[in-house]
């Protein structure tokens, strides 16, 4: 990898995430708002596949040991800047999910460093999905983060919904707030207030938002940063400011062919129903039941046996998605990890058997689920397409060795989608 030439860098924002689903939810607002965009699963060995507009690299960080995130988003930082980026977007997530040492501040911090920047913003509001910040408080909905249930998160619990302590406590820099009177008033106001905390040694400034308005009011103010931290809310207001307006042209992918299947490996209550409803429809759906998998190296084997001869009629389903009751006593008898990582490898092994098959649009619901999926078809770099429902859209994966020829693939996290979305996925994608 050489580096380009001043002015060759055509990629305009190099985005840092650091969770997949968060990564596909930040691409898709970028896209509707006129970018094209291509997710990479970690940070890639080589440069980038195609002319894009904005590059996501999905990490895996938000929980892991600070000096181990902050490594891994240096190393992504490395990799967009090769690519040219104009503009660094580190992304985590609507609800600020953090442990007590970070890693939301470590890594600023450490991307602040690196940039030699002295000034950036940080805020998860996110109105569509009902995250709003006002006087830097989080609210979730209706009621403030700590209330919303976040509070006893397994692994990030937040019991603070003040962002200004909160990050204060993670960072070695000063955190202010722009409020939302500077923010009502549109980007000047808001570049006058950042002055001003910049002047009073503040590096970090939470930024109030309660509607999309004020995201777009924030975009332009934001214009000049070298790194802007956020949820994916803030994403609609940036592209304007690369002359970039929305377009149905930004969520093109290749054409779809080939035959097409769903897997599910989410026990979420949406994926519940989306499986009743896809069975109600009468197409072929085959339950995994854990205990046989635990108990039969060959499950994968039997399904593609079931699986493959039905293909050329429609869509099959196969899936683990089963009620909390049903999940609960498997992960009594078989532990949670083990439980969970056995259905995974499971699920990606009978993806890729039906890829090999001759699937080329593959509808996979769970967050892990899609993410151990997705590493075994050797997927690196997906663009992303049109929306199916908020934040999932279609992504399009180029060929590699084990799959011959290009797949779409429509990654759906636990409580995204309508009732009918494993069968209205294929009637978006034409
Ligand atoms: P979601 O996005 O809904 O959270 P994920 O795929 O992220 O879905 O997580 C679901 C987890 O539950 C996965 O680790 C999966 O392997 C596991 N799992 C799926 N089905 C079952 C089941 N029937 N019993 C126990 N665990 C299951």
């Amino acid at each position: 990898m050489s580096a380009p030439a001043a002015g060759e860098g055509r990629l305009k924002l190099g985005c840092i995430a650091d969770d997949f689903t968060g990564a596909t939810d930040l691409a898709n607002n970028l896209v509707r708002a006129g970018m094209r965009v291509v997710q990479t699963i970690g940070v890639p060995a080589g440069p980038l596949a195609a002319e894009v507009d904005a590059v996501v690299v999905a990490l895996k960080s938000r929980t892991i040991a600070p000096a181990d995130a902050v490594a891994q988003s240096l190393d992504a930082l490395r990799w967009l800047q090769v690519q040219g980026a104009r503009q660094i977007y580190f992304k985590y997530c609507s609800t600020f999910d953090s442990t007590a040492e970070g890693n939301i501040g470590p890594v600023t911090d450490a991307l602040m460093d690196a940039l030699g920047t002295d000034f950036t913003i940080a805020t998860p509001a996110f109105p569509d999905n009902k995250r709003t910040v006002f006087k830097g408080y989080l609210f979730a909905g209706d009621v403030l983060l700590n209330e919303s249930g976040m509070q006893n998160h397994p692994l990030t619990p937040m019991t603070d919904p003040n962002l200004v302590r909160v990050l204060q406590a993670q960072t070695r820099r000063k955190v202010g707030l722009i409020d939302h009177v500077a923010v009502a008033r549109g980007a000047e106001a808001i570049g006058e207030r950042i002055a001003q905390l910049r002047a009073e040694g503040v590096g970090i400034a939470i930024v109030d938002a309660v509607s999309n308005d004020d995201l777009l009011r924030l975009g332009p103010a934001l214009a000049a940063l070298p790194l802007v931290t956020a949820g994916s809310g803030v994403a609609i207001g940036l592209p304007g400011n690369f002359g970039i307006a929305p377009s149905p042209a930004a969520s093109d992918l290749p054409p779809a062919s080939g035959l097409r299947a769903v897997v599910s490996g989410s026990c979420s209550l949406a994926t519940n129903r989306q499986v009743a409803n896809f069975i109600a429809t009468g197409r072929p759906a085959m339950a995994l039941d854990p205990l046989r998998i635990s108990q039969d190296e060959d499950v994968a084997a039997q399904v593609l046996a079931w699986a493959v001869p039905l293909l050329a009629s429609g869509p099959v389903l196969v899936y683990s998605t089963a009620d909390s009751e049903a999940v609960k006593s498997v992960q009594g008898r078989l532990g949670v990890e083990e439980a969970g990582a056995m259905v995974e490898r499971t699920i990606a092994a009978i993806a890729r058997g039906l890829v090999e098959a001759g699937v080329r649009q593959l509808v996979v619901a769970g967050g892990e689920t899609s993410g151990a999926c997705v590493q075994a078809l050797g997927v690196t770099q997906l663009q992303i397409g049109m929306q199916i429902d908020p934040g999932v859209p279609w992504c399009h994966a180029k060929a590699d060795a084990a799959s011959q020829a290009g797949v779409h693939l429509a990654l759906k996290s636990g409580n995204f989608g309508s009732e009918d979305f494993f069968t209205k996925a294929f009637g978006v994608l034409g």
